[in-house]
């Protein structure tokens, strides 16, 4: 077991970016197969060196002229920060002639640096009916929201991050009930997994407590 202690219903992403090719083979002889990187070079070069059965999850803030590098094979767009970001993903997925499965990131954290939408943006762009971005991206899939805690100590500041990214999950699911791919709730990582898996987390991106940390 890669992760001691994590329930069988939650997908582990095994967070792999900076570490060699040898370091995700020893991780995926052990039968993991989800991988998550953050960077789109990098990305590249594993998915054509390593096993094709690695479902690859793009985790990292991701420039829109990146996007045509990783479309033809990525499994998950996770990091999803704003329409322009998706609308070029949709025009890169039509192009090689399938559909993306991707994760709003919603920003729930109190540090100003990290990307995302706003919650109340998310809602509003998201819900938004006289110009449905579910109908206007048909190469999308949009199958939940991905969130990163603030970066502290402090257990309750960090519960009440994932409190709120869940609960900007649920309002979409219930003002979108036809859209039951919308379930996935991607938060947690090394530091911070057993507090969003209480959470209801559906997918943890851990890279250190799996491989070490790099120095
Ligand atoms: C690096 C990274 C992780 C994994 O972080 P660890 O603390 O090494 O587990 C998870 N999510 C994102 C978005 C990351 O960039």
């Amino acid at each position: 077991m890669l992760v001691e202690g994590l329930p069988a219903q939650v997908k582990l992403i095994a967070v792999s970016k900076y570490q060699p090719q040898e370091a995700l083979l020893q991780v995926y002889a052990t039968g993991q197969r989800r991988f998550g990187e953050s960077h789109a070079q990098e990305l590249v070069e594993k998915y054509q060196a390593l096993p094709k059965d690695i479902e690859w999850h793009f985790i990292g803030h991701l420039q829109t002229n990146k996007v045509k590098m990783i479309a033809p094979f990525v499994a998950m767009i996770q990091s999803v920060d704003t329409p322009h970001l998706l609308a070029e993903i949709d025009k890169q997925a039509a192009r090689c002639e399938r559909v993306i499965p991707c994760l709003l990131q919603v920003h729930v954290a109190r540090e100003e640096t990290k990307f995302g939408f706003a919650p109340e943006e998310l809602l509003q762009w998201f819900l938004n009916k006289e110009d449905d971005p579910v109908k206007r991206f048909a190469h999308i899939r949009f199958c939940g929201i991905m969130c990163m805690a603030s970066n502290v100590d402090d257990e309750t500041r960090i519960r009440a991050d994932f409190r709120l990214a869940h609960s900007i999950l649920e309002r979409i699911q219930q003002e979108r009930p036809e859209l039951t791919d919308f379930k996935e709730c991607s938060m947690g990582m090394s530091g911070d997994w057993q507090l969003a898996v209480e959470e209801h987390s559906t997918m943890v991106r851990i890279g250190s407590a799996i491989f070490g940390v790099r120095g």
